[in-house]
This record gives structure tokens, sequence and C-alpha cells, in this order.
């Protein structure tokens, strides 16, 4: 032993060989720490933890007690300025919401701009005569002039049906669907509007829903339109948390596509032949709200479902898809069809309807914080980086990956992560200096690979899969 040493002492060629292998084994200790640990959790932003703490449940129940007041919100129900004043009708609550975000805009020396989106459907499917229907929404205009054109959206229905979706006359209290998802959005425009961000955030309140997304459809096809760069759609509809006795209101669905709605023949060919049915941005946007729960724990867990939405239902983040942005749905864990779509009646001790008393106010703040919380982050983050390529030119089992630097200039560094084809959730991470190119000693044909970029404080982008580079 005590001349092998010697020996490497005077051997300039053996020492190297030492080092060499020491430094594989400082690797390779290294690599199996990667893959063995799950993924770090992001860092928490102190300002955003204090603004989730502000959430309300009597705001909430507040919100959702004063949208049933309305009686009825069917799109087709009143909106002339007699039913607005006696405060009945769409036409009211439409008002009303307005006149909350212009509330929570004053409170923040006029940091919203309150506008609606206002249109005329003509008749056609569940739309019996030409209406009008409004969108009401709040911008928060970002705070860096560059990042700000980069958008963040939350979104719930204000529009309610009854058993007949014709009816506009029965009550129609729609507290759970939509009331719930409403409430989330405004109670997110009312804490998060006391912060600043670098990039726009809109709250958005939708009608036409139950019609057939009438009015998430106008809003996503104008800010298409408009080359609006909506980096993602939360879409919030019956997270009221039902109090029935089989309800977890320890999770929260997150409904997201997989194969992109908008996708072109060319890339739904590369999905199929390179395995991409699990990485749509909407897929990115469930496992990056995944990652804020894990870093925020507002109460709940996200439940990620790998697909569109329910069976038989529809909803306005498909609106967003639609129009190739991401987006995904929320919706309590297990809904009650009682209470949902209904006449408010009791039939053999049986109630139905959706009223106020089945909705529990403190799972909808629970849900409202993971919204606040994902928003919060997204406005936070640096754009994510653009052009990610993945290097196929030669057969080789190393990756490496290239892509065009965030825009914004408020890069730190990025982080490559990586999971198995079979994996929902991204399992390794190997941060990078701030450069545009890294090679990863693990094989392409093995994983799915993705970059994100981090800001100094720690704020991670969405996560973009790589696109194949000859
Ligand atoms: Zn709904």
């Amino acid at each position: 032993m005590g001349s092998a040493l010697r020996t490497f002492h005077f051997h300039p060629r053996a020492t190297s060989r030492i080092l060499l292998a020491v430094a594989a084994i400082a690797w390779l200790t290294m690599t199996i720490a990667v893959a063995q640990d799950a993924l770090p959790v992001s860092p928490s932003d102190p300002q955003i933890a204090t603004a989730l703490q502000r959430i309300s449940s009597s705001r909430i129940q507040a919100t959702i007690e004063r949208l049933v007041s309305f009686q009825t919100r069917s799109t087709l129900s009143a909106a002339d300025p007699a039913a607005i004043a006696g405060g009945h009708g769409i036409g009211a609550a439409r008002e009303w919401i307005k006149s909350e975000f212009e509330r929570y805009s004053h409170d923040c020396g006029g940091c919203l701009e309150v506008k609606l989106d206002t249109f005329t459907e003509l008749p056609g499917g569940r739309i019996p005569k030409a209406t009008e229907i409004s969108n009401v929404y709040a911008v928060m205009k970002g705070a860096d002039p560059e990042s700000a054109k980069r958008i963040v959206l939350v979104t719930g229905h204000y529009d309610s049906r009854n058993s007949d979706n014709a009816d506009i006359s029965n009550p129609a209290p729609g507290a759970n669907d939509d009331g719930s998802g409403t409430a989330v959005s405004l109670e997110c425009a009312r804490v998060l509007s006391q912060l600043k961000f670098p990039a726009t955030i809109i709250f958005l309140t939708v009608a036409g829903e139950e019609q057939g997304l009438n009015g998430s459809r106008h809003f996503a096809q104008m800010a298409k339109s408009q080359g609006w760069d909506i980096e993602a759609a939360l879409n919030n509809d019956i997270v009221g948390g039902d109090r029935s006795p089989q309800q977890d209101t320890s999770v929260v669905r997150v409904f997201s596509e997989g194969v992109p709605t908008a996708g072109t023949d060319a890339e739904l060919r590369q999905i199929r032949s390179l395995g991409g049915e699990s990485d749509s941005p909407s897929r990115q946007l469930a496992r990056y709200i995944a990652d804020v729960d894990r870093t925020y724990a507002p109460g709940i867990k996200p439940m990620l479902i790998f697909r569109l939405d329910r069976y038989l239902r529809g909803g306005d983040h498909t609106s967003f898809n639609e129009q190739g942005y991401a987006a995904v749905r929320f919706t309590e864990f297990r809904e009650d069809f009682n209470h949902q779509h209904q006449n408010v009646r009791s039939e053999n001790g049986v109630e139905f309807g959706d009223l106020p008393k089945f909705v529990n106010f403190d799972y909808v703040a629970m849900v409202a914080r993971l919204n606040a919380a994902t928003l919060a982050s997204l406005a936070s983050a640096p754009a994510p980086p653009a052009k990610v390529g993945l290097l196929t030119a030669k057969l080789e089992n190393d990756s490496t990956l290239t892509w065009d630097q965030s825009p914004g200039g408020r890069v730190a560094n990025y982080e490559v992560v990586w999971r198995a084809t079979t994996s929902p959730e991204w399992e390794h991470l190997q941060s990078v200096e701030n450069t545009t190119r890294t090679t990863i000693p693990v094989s392409k044909d093995n994983v799915i690979f993705a970059v994100r970029a981090v800001d100094a404080q720690g704020h991670r982008s969405l996560a973009v899969p790589p696109l194949p580079e000859r």
C-alpha cells in the first residue's frame, strides 16, 4: 500500500490517472445524487407568501352570496337599466363585478385597468336570439416594460343556469358553478393588486359559458388576433368543494390537455414520432402548478388529471387551448350533480340546487391561494427560454441542448430538467450557468428534457421541451 502510494507520487502519469479517478467518482456521486433525490423545492418568495395569507374565506363567501343575490345570472337574462337598478339578472351581476374590480383598483392607486369585452352573439346553438355578452376583466400591467408584454390570466364564469338552460326567470343561484371560480378571480385581484410584478396579470370573469363557451371564445380570439402573449390561463370552474360526505377537501383536480388542440399537422407528426403526447404547454403549466404547491403549501394538493376535461363536459380553458395558449381547468375533487344545473327544490328529502350552503368557503380560499401563488410566481419569473433545441445530427449517448436567451435580461441561470418517458413529473435537475448550451450525460432517447429560466430570487419560468435540431 505504502509503496503503491509512493509510486503514484513519483509517476506524474499515475498521479493524473488517480486525479481522473477521483474526478470520475466525484462526478458519479453528483450524478447519483441528482438521480436519486427528489427535485429540490423552488424557494418561497416572502412577498408572495404574505399575500397568500391575505386571501380570505369570508371575503369569498361575501362575493358568492352577492352573486347569488342577483337570482339568476343566465346569459339570456335581463340586462336592461331597470333590471340592473333592481339588482336581478346578468346585467346587475356584470355591473357589480366591474365595481368590485374598480374598488380594488382604487385601493392600489389605480393599478388595475377595468374593462368590458362586449359583443353580440347571433342566434345559434343555445343562443335563441341575438344576445349581448360581456366579459369583465381587470388588467394589472407589468412593472417592467419588456416583461409587461407577457400575460398570465385567471378566469371564472359569472353566468349561471338551472335545470333548463333557456330559463331566464327562475332562480339559478350558481354558487359553486361558477360563483366559486368568479370569487377566485376577484380575490386574486384584490390581494395581488397590492403587489407589483414584472409581467402583466389579467383577472377575468366571462359570461356565456353555459350557452357554449361564448364569452371565453370571444376573449381568446381577441387576444390571439391582437397578438397577446398569454403564457398561462387558469380556469376555475366548480371549485366550491361541495360539502358532500365523499368530498376530499385536500385535493383539487387540475385538468390539462396532452396533445395540443391547436397543433398543426407537422407538430402532431412530431409528437407521434418522439413521444410528446404529455408535453403540451398546458401540461407544463399543470406541472408548474404542482411545483408551486410544494413551495407555498396552500393546504390543498393539485391532483393532475392528464385529460382535457371530464367526460361529456367542457370549459373555458378550451377556448384558450383552441387559440394555442397554455390553459388548465381547476375543479373540486368530487362534484355533486344534485347541486349544479338544477332547479332549486326538494324531492323526497333530497335537496337540489346550486346554493351557497353547499359551498365550503375555506376550500375555495385554498384554491384561490394556489391560483394566486401560480400567477405571482409566473409574473415574477423571467420569460421562458426561446427556441429550445436538442442536437440530433450525430448518434451519441450524451444530450446537447441549446436555446436562445430568455428575452428581458432578468435571467440568473437556467435549469435543465428531465424525467423518464413514463413519469408524470420532472425527476432530475441540472442547474447551468447563464449560457445557451449544455451537454447532459444522459441519452435523449431514454428521457424527456426541458429547459427553464430562473431569476436571481429563484423565480422559475415554465419549462420548455426542446425541438430536434439537425
Ligand atoms: Zn361551470
